[in-house]
């Protein structure tokens, strides 16, 4: 492969760490796109010069990215990754680096859990979106054992310490419940185990650790990766196979060739205003878009421009974050009616999920005295107090004697550790006695609501892009958020979206190192 800049892996691993610091803000990245310019593929027939071959290109160099561009490089091929920031990682390297894995992975085995593809499966089924991508989710769940064992083999760092309580672990433990496995009704669905598989480290910054390990391997394995390159458009065959990509330098285009195909990995569109609202408005008012500046979705894009088909685009990951401290999932989440609609405690995307979607994004955490946020933590702003419930209820504007009768209706079981409505587990249950009664608005304008997108190409298992019409689009791959892969609305777990990149986005290295295509 020749290279016009020759930017060398060591020198471009550099950079990725800017990456998790770059802006969120859409307007700041000047080489995006917007929804209205020209994406459509550009005519291989227009194309008199190749600046540059390879036989891989990978658009993004995040988890989707990185991993395609290992397998493919594994393989054989020469790979070039092209990422239009500064930084390298994407929103994988800004994350919490959760990997959602099960089946009896070493970890869950060394921490004393009892683990099987079936329950993992029935769990991601059972807790999920209606109609998943069954076969990408059986495939994934087979395939757990054998991809955890290929992050810690290209370096991803793992302990066998469990965290047993609620939020993110925070001082080098790696598993813990990332998601509703031990709510009701999913406990009794399935058999309940720990799946999410965390980085170990102190502090967070899970997902730097994560593509720092996975950066670090496509540099020893020779993937070339190149920043400041922001990929506009395809370039197509006339029979429909994708032959490269193209770019600009200085206002003129420039054109790359890749001779077994292109794989988007170019993250999702929570960025692009536009887009958002276009295919999905009910986010558009949401507070808090999650991702990073590159979620432009130039990659869906792209895709449709050369005649992919882009599904579920409405669908997302919403949260919102009530925990820790678990004392105050004691309390109880009630909408504008004054009713209870969910176990408190279940995975925060979905409380953020049903309150988003379904309560017209207005609820408020009730608690007394006992289950209130310590008064310096100040996450969800507290919008009334008072000494007695028919007090608060007025201040919320809760229709008369609604708030009063659902908690009277709740004390009345809480008092013997029992929650008939939605089974919430007793280690979170205790009266709602002690005054003064708070409420803290869950609002999805007010409170932070993070999310992002999950809809885009429509790809098979083996991550290769399918048309509109249903067929194999020749050369074109996509994962991780450019592609519709596991996660979906309502979310499982967290760790869905870096498992389903980081092992999607193998599958595409694997199938574009084996495309026969020149
Ligand atoms: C703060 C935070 C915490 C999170 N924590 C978790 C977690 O713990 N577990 C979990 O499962 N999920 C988590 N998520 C979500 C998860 O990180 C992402 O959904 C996932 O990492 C996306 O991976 P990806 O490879 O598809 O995209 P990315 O990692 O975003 O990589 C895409 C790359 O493509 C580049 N790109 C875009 N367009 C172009 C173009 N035209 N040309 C060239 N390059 C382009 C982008 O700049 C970017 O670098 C979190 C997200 C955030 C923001």
């Amino acid at each position: 492969m020749s290279t016009s800049r020759g930017d060398t892996p060591e020198r471009s691993r550099r950079y990725w760490l800017k990456a998790a610091s770059v802006s969120v803000a859409a307007g700041t990245v000047a080489a995006c796109g917007k929804w209205g310019d020209d994406q459509s593929a550009c005519a291989a027939s227009d194309v008199r010069e190749w600046a540059l071959i390879a036989d891989v290109i990978v658009v993004g160099s995040g988890a989707a990215g990185t991993c395609a561009a290992i397998e493919a490089r594994a393989a054989g091929c020469d790979v070039l990754v092209l990422e239009m920031l500064d930084g390298l990682g994407g929103a994988t390297g800004m994350s919490d680096g959760v990997v959602y894995l099960g089946g009896g992975t070493p970890i869950q085995k060394a921490c004393g859990f009892e683990d099987s593809v079936e329950d993992m499966y029935q769990y991601i089924v059972a807790a999920g979106p209606v109609h998943p991508h069954q076969d990408k989710v059986q495939l994934y769940c087979e395939s757990s054992l054998e991809h955890f064992a290929w992050l810690v083999k290209h370096g991803v760092p793992f302990t066998d310490k469990f965290f047993d309580d609620t939020g993110l672990p925070m001082n080098g433990e790696s598993l813990y419940y990332s998601g509703n496995e031990l709510v009701y009704p999913f406990r009794e669905m399935s058999r309940p185990a720990p799946r999410g598989h965390v980085t170990s480290g102190v502090g967070g910054a899970g997902g730097h650790r994560l593509m720092e390990a996975l950066l670090a391997s496509a540099g020893q394995l020779g993937v070339v990766y190149k920043n400041n390159q922001a990929v506009k458009r395809l370039v197509q065959a006339s029979d429909g196979r994708v032959l490269g990509v193209m770019l600009e330098q200085d206002g003129k285009p420039i054109y790359y060739r890749a001779k077994r195909g292109v794989v988007l990995a170019a993250g999702g569109f929570v960025h692009n205003r536009d887009m958002v609202k276009l295919f999905a408005p009910e986010l558009h008012d949401i507070s808090v878009p999650w991702g990073s500046a590159g979620d432009q979705g130039l990659g869906i894009l792209m895709g449709m421009g050369a005649g992919a088909a882009a599904i579920r685009m409405n669908q997302a990951l919403i949260g919102v974050t009530a925990y820790p401290p678990a004392n105050v999932l004691k309390g109880i989440i009630v909408n504008a009616h004054g009713q209870r609609y969910m176990p408190e405690e279940s995975y925060y995307c979905l409380v953020g999920h049903e309150t988003a979607v379904h309560q017209r994004g207005q609820a408020w955490l009730i608690t007394d005295a006992d289950s209130a946020y310590p008064q310096e933590d100040t996450r969800l702003p507290e919008v009334a107090k008072a000494n007695f419930l028919e007090e608060l209820e007025t201040q919320l504007k809760i229709p008369q004697g609604a708030l009063l009768a659902t908690t009277n209706y709740y004390n009345e079981y809480a008092k013997y550790g029992e929650d008939p409505l939605f089974q919430k587990h007793p280690r979170y249950i205790a009266p709602l006695i002690k005054p003064p009664f708070r409420a803290y608005d869950l609002n999805i304008s007010k409170a932070s609501y993070p999310h992002l997108t999950c809809g885009g190409l429509h790809t098979r298992n083996s991550s290769q892009v399918v048309s509109i019409w249903g067929d194999d689009i020749g050369g074109l791959y996509a994962a991780g958020r450019t592609a519709s892969g596991l996660p979906a609305a309502p979310c499982i777990g967290n760790g869905i979206s870096v498992g389903d990149a980081t092992f999607f986005g193998r599958q595409a290295g694997k199938s574009v190192a084996s495309n026969s295509q020149a």
